[in-house]
Parts: C-alpha cells; sequence; structure tokens
C-alpha cells in the first residue's frame, strides 16, 4: 500500500533543507497540491511534486492551509453526472461534508454562463463567521466568491458557468496581521 506523505514529513524536510537555495520550480497548483492530501494519488505524481514543496515555504503554507479545510471538511466534491444523458441541474445545491456550509449555484436565465453563488452557513457557525471574508476557489485555483459574511451567508456574482471545476474549498480568509 501506498505510503502517503504527512503534513509533519513534509514539514520536516522542508526545514532540513531550509538552508537550500531559490526554488527553480513553479509553484504547484492547488489542484496537484490537493492530490498530495489524497490517498489515490500516485506515486510518480508525489515524487514529481515533492522537490519544490521542500523547498517552497509558499506552497509548503498552502498545503498546510489545504490540509486544515480537508480536516475541517471545508473542502468538497462536486459529484459529475455520470451518465451523460445526466443534465447538469440547476440551481445546484451543496452542503459541505461536515455540514458547516450550504452553497448554492443559480444560473441566470437570460445569460447561461453566469449567475450568482451563495454560501449559507449553518446555525452552529453563524456566531464564529459573521462579519468575516469568506473565500470560494475551485481546483483550477479560480476564485469564485469572495465576500463578507452578513446574517450567515454571503453572495456573489460568477461568471465561467460551463468551465465550473468540480472540487471546491470553502475558508475563510486569514486576517493577514
Ligand atoms: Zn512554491
Amino acid at each position: 500500500m501506498d505510503k502517503q506523505i504527512t503534513l509533519q514529513e513534509a514539514i520536516t524536510a522542508w526545514s532540513d533543507r531550509q538552508e537550500s537555495l531559490a526554488e527553480p520550480t513553479p509553484h504547484i497548483p492547488p489542484a496537484e497540491l490537493y492530490e498530495l492530501l489524497v490517498p489515490s494519488v500516485d506515486q510518480r505524481t508525489r515524487e514529481a511534486l515533492m522537490p519544490h514543496l521542500m523547498q517552497c515555504p509558499i506552497c509548503l503554507r498552502d498545503l498546510q492551509d489545504l490540509a486544515q479545510a480537508v480536516e475541517a471538511a471545508e473542502i468538497w466534491d462536486l459529484a459529475q453526472p455520470k451518465a451523460a444523458a445526466e443534465e447538469m441541474q440547476w440551481p445546484k445545491k451543496i452542503l459541505t461534508e461536515g455540514g458547516k456550509y450550504l452553497v448554492e449555484i443559480r444560473r441566470s436565465l437570460s445569460q447561461a454562463n453566469r449567475g450568482v453563488i451563495t454560501v449559507r452557513i449553518e446555525p452552529a457557525y453563524r456566531d464564529a463567521l459573521e462579519g468575516k471574508t469568506m473565500r470560494v476557489t475551485d481546483d483550477e485555483g479560480r476564485l469564485l466568491l469572495r465576500g463578507r459574511v452578513i446574517d450567515g451567508e454571503v453572495s456573489d456574482a460568477i461568471e465561467g458557468l460551463d468551465g465550473l471545476g468540480s472540487r471546491f474549498v470553502v475558508q475563510p480568509e486569514e486576517s493577514t496581521g
């Protein structure tokens, strides 16, 4: 069975090599970072990504954020229609795995490629997130929503619905201080 690289191993490897010099390879896209966290990733992909990860604090931090999002079940997959006959249904309503957020994507009647995305925060988490800025990104790293939570929800206009990814991350934005 494949052994997964844990976050701790990545951090240890990185600190061991901290003295190594500038990063020669491009940053790892979010979709590939996510692959590191799932058991199905093949060994070749993992080995291809590790050298960069071990010497890039930026990507390592992204991985750490992603790992936290996964733990908190703030990441979810949008099941793609299995059969071609199965039409995409609108609006899409997705409850995240941890039951923390309900995400709804509505399509404009006049412009099929545009719409509105809304994240509703489940009552138990509302107090903690009220007034905070939330972000939703897809597996291409595309920002789909960014906005402040008011009365437990946040909405934003969305474009490019035809090109939506199949995996999304909802998370509060870190207040960088
Ligand atoms: Zn990087």
